[in-house]
């Protein structure tokens, strides 16, 4: 019979937990995409350092479009932990890195204009998918002469739509349907 022992001690995982933050770090510093040097002078000259948390949730962000909290603390561990990533939001927050776009009473984020194209939503209230609007130059310019008209000069805008995507169309249809012909047997 043959029997392996493994043991564990605190200072081999620190070394193993350090070892994967070193390579995130390099590996992140040499896949650097244009958009990631742009926010690493971003960070830069608003007199931010570019950590390896703040990069990765960076990455995080223009892969996953828009993403929860939840998701994005998952994506972003083991490398980095649940405080740092809500600390780093904070921080993007603040310096208009990131967006919140409202989903019902909840939220999700996504790369703000200045690091993504201009774009709006349709929210799914049942499912909660949430996909983007086609650009319409049209309705960028109407915005824009709706603020002018009542003096405003337009710096940003947020537009929504809620509704109910086709597939939830779909399953209401069929259970409206299907409420109709049990009412209509009994
Ligand atoms: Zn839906
Ligand atoms: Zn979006
Ligand atoms: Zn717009």
């Amino acid at each position: 019979m043959l029997s392996v022992m493994i043991s564990f001690n605190y200072q081999s995982l620190q070394n193993l937990s350090n070892y994967c933050k070193t390579v995130a770090i390099s590996c992140y510093n040499h896949d650097m995409s244009p958009k990631s040097n742009q926010f690493a002078d971003y960070l830069r000259k608003s007199g931010n350092s570019i950590t390896a948390t703040r990069q990765i949730v960076f990455e995080t962000l223009s892969k996953n479009h828009p993403i929860g909290m939840a998701e994005l603390v998952k994506l972003c561990s083991p490398v980095c932990d649940r405080a740092s990533v809500y600390r780093t939001i904070t921080l993007f927050e603040e310096l208009d890195i990131v967006t919140k776009v409202n989903s019902g009473w909840k939220y999700k984020l996504e790369l703000s204009d200045r690091f993504s194209d201009h774009h709006h939503h349709l929210t799914c209230t049942n499912c909660g998918k949430i996909v983007p609007i086609n650009h319409s130059e049209e309705l960028e310019s109407l915005i824009v002469k709706l603020a002018s008209n009542a003096s405003f000069t337009s710096e940003k805008h947020q537009l929504e739509i809620h509704g109910l995507c086709s597939a939830c169309q779909q399953v209401l249809r069929r259970d409206l349907s299907t409420s109709a012909l049990i009412k209509h047997t009994v």
